[in-house]
């Protein structure tokens, strides 16, 4: 039975929520499943992923197996976790979501893998930072559906073949690279998520306005999706946040002027780039005459750990054209020092 997109989704079971979210409160768990996209029809974009995934589905109806196991990987907030709910909800199964540094211990592992039930989809975020145990323990789970386990010790150490019920894995990760190789050969379809493009975007904002009762023009919803860095996480919380200062400052409906209005106030350019974007773009382009310059250097800088600017900063100024990344660092383009202003005394034109 496919769940509606306006019913909760009951089964949807969050094992290690406290674990893998710790700054996540009550209150945002429930407004992200309000507005949380339950089927392919309301999941917006990521087209070529979603036809791909309608196909492979259908196959493993048709076939009677579980869908094969899945990695998601891209930036944080594109929709990893949420489409590992759709595909759930479409497949008729129930889903356990928890992710890698909820599973340190080989019981915890174990204990979640002997837990599903027949068909469920087992979904681990942040898989690259599964340890090497864990991972040994998945593999035979993940390819011949059993466990290998260790029972007696010395002499009388036996290994036991448990088996366990046939599921599907779906692994989110930010870093594909840091997958270990073995562990990415046993996924069946590898996926990246793509950012969004304005379009997509308003139309997520124009979603999350309605599901949230917030009176939204077109063009007050472009304004929103054009700075909400090509993710939709980012767009409902700008939604938010506009929504509020419109029914503060104003009447309560978001209009163009009313949203980059509120906008300017939260220090989010024309451009999506917040106050980091801005210093650390400024860091390469002025403090270090364009760069290049290493990421441990701008991490000390910025006063920011090095992972968070790699996977949360980089990935939308690296597409968006703002940045490069070359062997000896980080460099400004162009493009970014044109609009952005950067006036070098002593520029040189190899640097770019
Ligand atoms: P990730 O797991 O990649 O970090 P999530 O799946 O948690 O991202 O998505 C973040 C939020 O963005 C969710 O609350 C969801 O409502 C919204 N979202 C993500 N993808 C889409 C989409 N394709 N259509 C509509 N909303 C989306």
């Amino acid at each position: 039975m496919i769940i509606s997109d306006n019913e909760q989704s009951k089964n949807i079971k969050s094992l290690n929520d406290e674990k893998m979210t710790p700054s996540i409160t009550e209150f945002d768990m429930t407004f992200e499943s309000n507005i949380r996209p339950k089927t392919f029809d309301s999941y917006i974009g990521q087209t070529n992923l979603k036809n791909m995934l309608k196909i492979s589905i259908e196959a493993a109806k048709k076939r009677e197996i579980p869908l094969d196991h899945l990695l998601f990987y891209g930036p944080p907030g594109l929709g990893k976790t949420t489409l590992a709910c759709v595909i759930a909800n479409e497949t008729g199964a129930e889903i356990k979501i928890t992710s890698a540094p909820a599973l340190e211990r080989p019981r915890d592992i174990i204990g979640i893998l002997m837990s599903l039930k027949p068909g469920e989809v087992l979904f681990i975020d942040e898989i690259h930072r599964l340890n090497k145990i864990a991972e040994e323990i998945l593999y035979p789970a993940m390819e011949d559906f059993f466990l290998d386990m260790n029972t007696g010790k010395g002499q009388s150490l036996k290994t036991l073949r448990v088996p366990v019920p046939k599921f599907t894995l779906i692994g989110a990760t930010t870093k594909a690279g840091a997958l270990s190789g073995p562990l990415r050969d046993r996924f069946g379809i590898v996926h990246r998520l793509e950012f969004y493009s304005q379009d997509e975007l308003k139309q997520v904002v124009k979603r999350t306005a309605k599901i949230l009762n917030i009176d939204i023009t077109e063009d007050g919803a472009l304004a929103v999706a054009k700075r909400s860095r090509g993710t939709p996480r980012i767009a409902n919380r700008l939604v938010k946040r506009v929504a509020d200062y419109a029914l503060v400052k104003y009447d309560g409906i978001v209009n163009e002027k009313i949203s980059n209005e509120a906008l300017d106030n939260l220090n989010i350019d024309k451009y999506g780039l917040d106050a980091t974007d801005r210093a650390l773009l400024a860091l390469i382009g002025e403090k270090y005459q364009g760069g290049p310059v290493g990421l441990e250097t701008l991490a000390a800088a910025l006063g920011e750990d090095s992972k968070t600017i790699e996977e949360v900063y980089e990935p939308y100024l690296l597409q968006e054209g703002f940045i490069q990344r070359t062997p000896r660092g980080r460099k400004i383009t162009p493009y970014a020092a044109k609009i952005l202003n950067f006036k070098y005394d002593s520029i040189q034109p190899s640097l770019f």
